[in-house]
């Protein structure tokens, strides 16, 4: 164990914690993977999503799931690399569906902030795996960076009512909650809800209703304001929740429960 990750006291709540989004993968974590993931249920964490961010993390995301109870398991392919997507890697995720044990499609959605792809590639590329959630009954877990308005019609138009999903990451404010709570999807906070400038996401915290928060690390990115500088990991999910508690007036008890509850509810998790 790295004496650094020692030093974090953590907050925790003897209900346990769900992480709902944690890309703990062998590109980030590399030999610490086993460990990291070891000292997220040792913090007290009951469970994890871990989402893939191209269809072809597929075989690593199968052998991480067969090792580790506790983790459960999405792919999807990211904006960012939308312009990737080839008809075979539609097929593979659709197989994939067909045949493992997947919680949902994602990541998946429209990235305007950084266009890594042109913006009609990231449509197509999140339509389609709309089309497919929509097909074998999975919710969507939704990356959205000032791509709004479209992510909103591409979950309309291809969702038809029928698919559920979660912002994950959510970086908006409260004035997207009314389209949000229209779709009925979930929003998910992560470590930017703890930093001093997010102060949209922390009007948004206490108006999300009780039913529809989860708490994410999104690791290995966005640790929290507590350990910020340090690479994120599974286990600091505690740290989020303690801020949304904060800032909804309400206990770490009750956010880790509500969070966990809805969790298993969104993604069918076991427990
Ligand atoms: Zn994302
Ligand atoms: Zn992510």
């Amino acid at each position: 164990m790295s004496s650094k990750s020692k030093e974090v006291t953590l907050p925790r709540s003897a209900a346990g914690i769900i992480d709902s989004h944690a890309h703990v993968v062998r590109e980030f974590f590399q030999e610490e993977q086993t460990e990291v993931i070891k000292r997220a249920f040792d913090s007290g964490l009951n469970h994890m999503v871990n989402p893939g961010v191209t269809v072809n993390d597929l075989d690593e995301l199968l052998e991480i799931k067969s090792k580790h109870e506790n983790i459960s398991i999405a792919v999807g392919q990211h904006p960012h690399d939308a312009k990737d997507f080839t008809s075979d890697m539609r097929d593979r995720l659709q197989h994939a569906l067909e045949k493992h044990d997947l919680v949902a499609v994602g990541e998946c959605g429209l990235d305007y902030y950084y266009n890594n792809s042109e913006r009609d590639a990231q449509i197509n590329c999140f339509r389609e795996q709309i089309r497919l959630a929509r097909k074998y009954e999975k919710p969507v877990i939704v990356h959205c960076r000032d791509a709004w308005d479209d992510a909103f019609q591409c979950l309309t138009e291809e969702g038809q009512g029928e698919v559920r999903g979660v912002f994950h990451c959510f970086t908006g404010g409260p004035e997207l909650l009314p389209a949000i709570e229209k779709l009925g999807f979930y929003v998910s906070f992560s470590g930017i809800l703890t930093f001093g400038s997010a102060k949209n996401i922390q009007e948004a915290a206490p108006l999300v209703a009780a039913d529809r928060i989860l708490v994410e690390t999104d690791c290995p990115f966005l640790a929290p304001q507590k350990v910020r500088g340090k690479r994120n990991e599974p286990s600091y999910v505690w740290f989020v929740a303690e801020k949304l508690a904060e800032l909804r007036g309400t206990t770490l008890d009750d956010v880790a429960q509500q969070a966990s509850n809805n969790a298993r509810a969104l993604f069918n998790l076991p427990g």
